[in-house]
Parts: C-alpha cells; structure tokens; sequence
C-alpha cells in the first residue's frame, strides 16, 4: 500500500485547505485565522467574540442585526 497523506482540512469559508499554522478551530468547524472575520464587516474575530449561523461568521453587532433581530427581511 503506497503511503497516503492524511486528508487536508478544508476551511469552512474559503473551502481551501487549512495548514497547521494557520488553522482555527471554532464549533467544530476548521478555518484560516485569516478567514474568520464578520462576513459583513470583515472585523477580525477570535474564538472567545465570533458568532455564527450556518456556518457564517458575524460580530456581536452584525450577528444581532442579522441574525437575531433582522429588521429588512424575515428570515422563515
Ligand atoms: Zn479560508
Ligand atoms: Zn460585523
């Protein structure tokens, strides 16, 4: 049997492959610390103040305009 690399994370975000230096782990999800930013601001988040929903990363502030009181649509 030929020597198989182990399968390389994937970035929830970007889809690319995450590498050791740069892997960030967060509810069980993989991502590049470059890639975990507010999907509406692109603030930098760290594991201690990200919030998500389906997989998409938003700030305190973005995440309660979003996702907990969206005031331009109802999400059903
Ligand atoms: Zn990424
Ligand atoms: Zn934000």
């Amino acid at each position: 049997m030929p020597w198989q690399p182990p399968p390389t994370e994937k970035c929830t975000v970007c889809a690319k492959s995450v590498y050791a230096a740069e892997r960030l782990e967060a509810g069980k999800k993989i991502f590049h610390k470059l890639c975990f930013k507010c999907a509406v601001c692109r603030m930098t988040l760290t594991v201690q103040n990200y919030h998500q929903s389906d997989g998409v990363l938003f700030c305190k502030k973005h995440f309660q305009e979003n996702v907990v009181h969206p005031n331009t649509q109802v999400v059903s």
